[in-house]
């Protein structure tokens, strides 16, 4: 649909100097998807800079059934952000800190803020906001928000919507729900915030947030330790909780291929053990106390696993230099991967107990389907979220490759409903996993998703074709 002259007008008169983005050129970073899958277009992006100004942005594109897809950092991995004409509404121009109470533990933020400024606005008045994930130097609190992102302190501090007290939203006509609350205690009906938390922009939206913060961490310690049985990952897991409790913050799995992957593609990453292992943890205790004896109480715990026979070796990191250099083998998976070849991606999430289990069962599946395909798991598996993701066999057509990904979906997802998982444990559903929520989910959840979505937004102008087929 092609905006008429007049229209773009209205929408400049609306979004303030700069608010208005007409120029192919100067559009296409905001066209851009991030695994370069699928197409995106726009007639134009706009930038507003207030609340006021998106509630007016937004009341204009209504009046004229005018299609907005809201962007954030555009790091999603599910198409949310792509766009089939209509406007992008941008919010990084709504880029403010608006306060915070170090007192009442809240910060409250516009949408537009990057993660990781959050992050040191948090830092700076002695409180941590728990929230991290590798797209965290680009990613914004509304996308972070919109799609319930997960990341690496989920096993200690939740997903985002366990991150949050209140929000403010433009509702698809134009309207502003300002539910800014910043109590911990609050049951007035409806909780109206988690409808809008995870919503992938479908039903308005999201301007400013109220986070909750936690105290600062002041000891911390990194360790990498190396299994050669992956029965043992849940053994060492339930050792550290149980001696460890919450200062368990990270427990993410790097299969043997995935370390390879890194060390033979990423530059600067090397592995830190003297030989290869067919499994890999990597923990991190933190605790907000200087005198807690991390160390000790790791090296205990581990001296123990490794008399079980848990673990075979351990690296313990001995500055942030070294646990840094830890982190990315972990966080350069997902690069090393592209570099390799084709792979086809699973975001799922299965019961804990059941994460050993699941990734023996999906293997033998995916490689009696293809001989020679390379499965490389890694990820949260202290939440019980495995990226299983699936390497080309050496040799073969990537395209080739890439167009068996729906029958991989079908046995993998099969496998994970079999066990009652989820097919999407973190990145939200977006264009890219639309058939197979409709696949899997029952139909009366699938009828309750549609009539709150037609409830909120009747005219269908919040990212129409996400989440659900229309
Ligand atoms: C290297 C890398 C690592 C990643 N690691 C993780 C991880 O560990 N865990 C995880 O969960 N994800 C991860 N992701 C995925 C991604 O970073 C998250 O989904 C993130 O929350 C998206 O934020 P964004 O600002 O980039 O949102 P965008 O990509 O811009 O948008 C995502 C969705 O939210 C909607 N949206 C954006 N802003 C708003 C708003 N203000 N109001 C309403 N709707 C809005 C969009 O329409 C879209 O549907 C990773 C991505 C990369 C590239």
């Amino acid at each position: 649909m092609a905006l008429s002259d007049q229209f773009i007008e209205k929408l400049i008169a609306a979004a303030g100097d700069g608010g208005v983005v007409t120029d192919a050129a100067d559009q296409a970073p905001y066209l851009a998807e991030e695994r370069g899958l699928m197409e995106s277009t726009c007639d134009a992006v706009v930038r507003p800079s207030t609340t006021q100004a998106t509630a007016e942005v937004v009341a204009l594109c209504a009046s004229e059934h005018v299609p907005i897809v809201a962007m954030g950092g555009n790091t999603g991995l599910v198409g949310g952000s792509v766009a089939a004409g209509g406007v992008i509404l941008s919010t990084e121009r709504m880029n403010k800190v608006i306060e915070i109470d170090a007192l009442n533990h809240t910060m409250t933020v516009e949408a537009g803020c990057i993660l990781a400024d959050i992050q040191d606005a948090a830092e700076a008045e002695n409180c941590l906001f728990p929230l991290s994930l590798g797209a965290e130097g680009s990613c914004m609190i509304g996308g972070n928000l919109s799609t319930n992102a997960g990341g690496v302190g989920v096993l200690r501090y939740g997903n985002t919507r366990d991150l949050i007290l209140g929000i403010e939203v433009v509702l698809p006509d134009g309207r502003i729900w300002s539910g800014l609350n910043a109590l911990r205690k609050d049951n007035t009906g409806y909780d109206l915030k988690q409808l809008f938390i995870g919503a992938e922009g479908t039903l308005g939206i999201i301007t400013k947030a109220v986070l909750k913060l936690f105290p600062l961490p002041r000891s911390k310690v990194t360790v990498m330790a190396a299994l050669d049985d992956l029965d043992n990952i849940l053994a060492l897991f339930d050792r550290l909780r149980a001696g460890c409790g919450d200062r368990l913050t990270a427990f993410e799995m790097v299969a043997e291929i995935g370390l390879d992957l890194v060390v033979r593609h990423i530059p600067g990453a090397r592995d830190p053990f003297a030989q290869r292992h067919p499994w890999y943890v990597l923990m991190e205790l933190t605790s907000p106390s200087e005198n807690d004896d991390l160390r000790g109480q790791l090296e205990s715990a581990l001296g123990r696993a490794l008399e079980a026979g848990e673990i075979v070796d351990a690296v313990f990191a001995e500055s942030e230099g070294q646990a840094a250099e830890l982190w990315k083998i972990r966080e350069e998976i997902p690069a090393a991967q592209t570099r390799e070849g084709g792979s086809i991606k699973h975001d799922i999430s299965v019961p804990v107990s059941k994460t050993g289990e699941f990734i023996i069962r999906a293997t033998k599946l995916v490689e009696d389907e293809m001989p020679g395909i390379r499965a490389c798991p890694f990820g949260h598996i202290g939440d019980g979220n495995i990226h299983y993701n699936l390497t080309q066999p050496v040799g073969m057509d990537k395209q080739a490759f890439l167009g068996r990904w729906v029958d991989f979906n079908r046995l993998v997802h099969d496998l994970v409903k079999s066990m009652n998982g989820s097919i999407s444990a973190e990145h939200g559903i977006g264009l890219v996993k639309r058939s197979e929520l409709e696949h899997y989910a029952p139909e009366i959840e699938l009828d309750l998703m549609r009539r709150i979505k037609s409830v909120i937004d009747p005219d269908n102008i919040m990212n129409p074709g996400k989440i659900f087929e229309n």
